[in-house]
């Protein structure tokens, strides 16, 4: 089978202009997972307000507790004292009693504020909490959401990816096999370009200067070069020429 140098050129145009969209739509795809792992961990950050509230309450709950247990204490150190009372023989020792009663009370009544004290704050916190989960599952939702679209771009992807390949397996099989494995190897040698435009007589992959005779070659078309400077097959970059 023999291919007209002009349609040979054409399909090597044809096969880069295809290649640049299958790895553009391989990097859309490699990004995918990284936004959504992003967008993830975002959720998890704002989601920790709650968290926030929870480890607060569970420690003022704590306190409250522990508050509550030094009262009873102080309070069975009150009765203690009391049942000295009737045992007393003197008056000072009586005076002692009760100033040690006393002190306790003023002790009790002192941490018993302070229990009010952290009682308040925590209603204020129960308070705060429907607030916050409403915000998470807000939060939540837009994940969901976000989720969702990203997970339909990537299946529309993936399926143009596929239509991509069938479509550059159509071309490349229509190339012989030199003029394709020269594709390749220039196109991975040069940063995924096997391809360039000549405009006037530079070469548009290296912006290298082309011999006359191989310009008009090229502008003719009738047979297939490759620049000497960076070995990309060069074809008349005609729509963005400057017309003379
Ligand atoms: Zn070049």
């Amino acid at each position: 089978m023999t291919v007209s140098p002009k349609l040979q050129l054409q399909q090597l145009v044809d096969l880069q202009r295809i290649d640049d969209q299958i790895s553009e739509y391989k990097k859309i795809l490699a990004d995918i997972p990284l936004q959504l792992e992003s967008a993830r961990a975002e959720l998890e950050e704002k989601k920790n307000i709650l968290k926030v509230v929870t480890d607060e309450m569970e420690t003022l709950q704590k306190q409250r507790k522990d508050l509550e247990l030094e009262v009873q204490g102080e309070n069975d150190h009150m009765a203690k004292a009391k049942t000295k009372l009737p045992t007393v023989k003197t008056n000072k020792e009586y005076t002692a009693i009760l100033a040690e009663i006393d002190a306790i009370k003023e002790k009790v009544s002192k941490i018993e504020d302070k229990e009010l004290e952290v009682m308040e704050i925590l209603e204020a916190k129960a308070k705060e909490i429907p607030g916050v989960e409403k915000k998470c599952k807000e939060e939540d939702a837009n994940f969901n959401e976000y989720r969702l679209k990203k997970e339909g771009e990537e299946k529309r992807f993936k399926q143009e990816l596929e239509e991509l390949m069938a479509k550059r397996k159509n071309i490349s099989d229509q190339l012989d096999t030199a003029t394709l494995k020269q594709y390749e190897k220039i196109f991975n040698s040069r940063e995924g370009r096997a391809v360039a435009g000549l405009r006037e007589n530079i070469c548009q992959g290296c912006f290298q200067q082309v011999l006359p005779q191989t310009v008009i070659e090229v502008k003719i078309g009738e047979k297939i070069h490759q620049c000497n400077g960076c070995m990309r097959f060069l074809f008349w970059d005609e729509a963005t020429s400057v017309p003379k």
